[in-house]
Order: structure tokens, then C-alpha cells, then sequence
């Protein structure tokens, strides 16, 4: 059977590629999404799937649940006509005319142009009751800006686990609200900015707990604590704490792509173009944390996918399939 020849394929299932599949389904293109057959880590609608509420995306005074959040995305544009594949993309091609993607029951696709918005996955610690707690919003994230407002966290004892640039950040955000504020980091330098440093430093409600990891996370329905392995001493303990974020890094979901679009040497994907979506390779076009390792929030990966969309809707109608090798 010969595959039918799409427009326009977006890859994934967070704000960017549902924002994507809005303008591109209003403009007419009939997008496809391939929104990800889902693994123990990470589950169509992406990592707002792990958010409880969200309480800094305009229009929703009273919050919003991630999940409620991504329903609302996906119902927008399956009204305007896309069509939607639970399923991940596995092989590529993608430099040349039509673009070619095999989803991992090797259903194949062709398609005149790819939108990329695979987002970033935050890396976990992958310690026991760590990933349940984060699911079920009890009191363990990823994202302190996301969830560490909530009033939850309110004069609570608070870890925030890394030593880079993130966990740094998240400690001074996470002092406005907690009571206390522990920062625990596997060696005794950090690998945040000195500024930064400094000021974590100067803040009366942050404390450093050097050479430690944690080993897990104790809590029923809610994190009552952890236990923690000095990396020197070999000592374990237990630390009472009412909240945990993990800020140990994000990984973009570039791997499927096999290379054939170019990354800048973090692993995200490289727009050469500033304030446009278009990659290395003419008709793919990347959208939200796949491409953003800045400001990562559900919003501006929202207007990235608008973005995208308008910039494939203008590649297809001045002619980019053409001009790119199709006959
Ligand atoms: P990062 O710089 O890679 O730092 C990750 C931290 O997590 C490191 O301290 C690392 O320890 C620790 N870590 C990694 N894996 C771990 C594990 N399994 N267990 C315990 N600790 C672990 O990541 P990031 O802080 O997310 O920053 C990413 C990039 O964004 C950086 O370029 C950063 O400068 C930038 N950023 C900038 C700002 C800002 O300027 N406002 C804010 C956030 C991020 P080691 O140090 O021992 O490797």
C-alpha cells in the first residue's frame, strides 16, 4: 500500500506541537501528529504530564492541572481537523523531497514538512518512590517554577538537589516560599555561575549539604523525607523534608532524528535563523524545549509551535517542497 503523502507532520504532544497542529489544521494543511507511543518516563502530553498545577499560563485564573491543560491542547485541535498517531517516530529521512518517518509499529509517512517538538525530558534521579511522587503531585518536581509556588510548600523544609546554574535558581526561588531551603549536591563546589553562587550564598534560608545523594524518597501520599549517602564518607542519614525538586539537567529528544539535523553542541536543536523555527534542513522546522534550552516554559513553547506552523504554512505555499528537490 503506498503511504499516503502528507503536508505537514508534527512530531510530539506538548504545548508546541498541539499550538503547531492549531495553525496548521486552521490553515488548512490537515496536519498529522505523532504524539509518542509513551514510556515509564514520559507519556503523551509531555512533561506537563508530571505537572500538578499550573498557575503561570495566562487565561486560567484559578490554575489548571498539566493533564487538564494538554486535554484542552489536543480537543483544540482535533476540532480543526488532525489527525493524531499514538505512536513515537523511530527512523528518518529527512534531508530532500518527500520527508520520509517510520513510527515504531513501521507504519511509513511522507510528508512535504516536519515539525519537530519532541520537548526535553528532565532527568530524574531514579531513586525508589522519587517518579511516583512526582506523578501523583506529592511534593517532588522537576520544575520549581512550575509547582513551587503552590501553597504546599509553604514554610515547609525544601531540597533541591543539583549544583548547577537550575538547582541554584530553584533554591532562591524556592526561599521566597519554604521555610528552609536545602540544597544537596554531590561534591562540594557547585557548577553554577559565581553570581548565582553568590547569591544563594548571601540568602539566610539556603543551606548546602556537600557531598551528598540521595538515595531515596520516603512519603506514603507525600514526601515526609529522604535518605541520603555522603559520597566521601560512605554515612547515610535521613532528612525530613516536605518538598524535593530535582534539578539536575534536561535531555532534548533529538535522538530519533539520527543526526540529520543540526545540534548545537548541548544537544538541542540549532535554528540558524534568530526569531525563526526553521532547522539545517529546508521543511523541518523545530518548535518548544526540543530547540529551547533557555526559557522552557509551557508558554513560550506554545508560541513556538505557532511560529513553526506559520513558518511551514509559508515554506509550502512559496514553493520549499519545489525548490527542494520534489518533482
Ligand atoms: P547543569 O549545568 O548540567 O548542572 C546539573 C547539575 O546536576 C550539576 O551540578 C551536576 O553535578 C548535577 N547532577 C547531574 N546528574 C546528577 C545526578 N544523577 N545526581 C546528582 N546530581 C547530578 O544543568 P542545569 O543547571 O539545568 O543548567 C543547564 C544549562 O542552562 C547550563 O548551561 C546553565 O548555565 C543554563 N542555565 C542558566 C540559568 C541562568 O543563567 N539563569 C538558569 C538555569 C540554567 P556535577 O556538578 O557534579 O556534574
Amino acid at each position: 500500500m503506498t503511504a499516503q503523502h502528507e503536508r505537514v507532520v508534527i512530531i510530539g504532544s506538548g504545548p508546541a506541537a498541539w499550538t503547531a497542529a492549531i495553525y496548521a489544521a486552521r490553515a488548512d494543511l490537515s496536519p498529522l501528529v505523532v504524539e509518542g507511543a509513551g514510556s515509564r518516563t514520559m507519556i503523551p502530553g509531555g512533561q506537563l504530564m508530571f505537572t500538578t498545577e499550573v498557575e503561570n499560563y495566562p487565561g486560567f485564573p484559578k490554575g489548571v492541572t498539566g493533564p487538564e491543560m494538554m486535554d484542552a491542547f489536543r480537543a483544540q485541535a482535533v476540532r480543526f481537523d488532525t489527525r493524531v498517531i499514538t505512536d513515537d517516530i523511530v527512523e528518518v529521512e529527512l534531508v530532500g523531497q518527500p520527508k520520509r518517518l517510520v513510527t515504531g509499529r513501521g507504519e511509513e509517512l511522507l510528508t512535504d514538512s516536519v515539525i519537530v517538538a519532541t520537548g526535553a525530558n528532565a532527568r530524574w534521579l531514579g531513586v525508589p518512590n522519587e517518579e511516583r511522587l512526582a506523578q501523583s503531585g506529592g511534593g517532588v518536581s522537576a520544575c520549581a517554577v512550575c509547582d513551587g509556588a503552590l501553597p504546599w510548600f509553604r514554610g515547609q523544609v525544601v531540597a533541591v538537589v543539583g549544583g548547577g546554574d537550575s538547582a541554584i535558581e530553584d533554591a532562591t526561588y524556592m526561599a521566597k516560599f519554604a521555610g528552609r531551603v536545602l540544597v544537596i549536591h554531590r561534591r562540594d563546589q557547585l557548577r553554577a555561575s559565581a553570581i548565582m553562587q553568590q547569591r544563594a550564598f548571601d540568602n539566610e534560608k539556603i543551606e548546602f549539604l556537600w557531598n551528598k545523594v540521595v538515595t531515596e524518597v520516603v512519603g506514603d501520599d507525600v514526601i515526609t523525607g529522604l535518605r541520603l549517602r555522603d559520597t566521601v564518607t560512605g554515612e547515610e542519614s535521613t532528612l525530613e523534608a516536605g518538598g524535593m525538586f530535582v534539578a539536575i539537567g534536561h535531555t532534548p529528544n533529538t535522538g530519533f532524528l539520527s543526526g540529520q539535523v543540526a545540534l548545537k553542541p548541548n544537544g538541542y536543536i540549532e535554528l540558524p535563523t534568530p526569531w525563526r523555527t526553521d532547522t539545517s534542513v529546508p521543511g523541518v522546522f523545530a518548535a518548544g524545549d526540543v530547540m529551547d534550552d533557555h526559557y522552557r516554559q509551557a508558554v513560550s513553547a506554545a508560541g513556538t509551535g505557532c511560529m513553526a506552523a506559520l513558518d511551514a504554512e509559508r515554506w509550502l505555499a512559496h514553493g520549499g517542497p519545489a525548490e527542494n528537490g520534489a518533482s
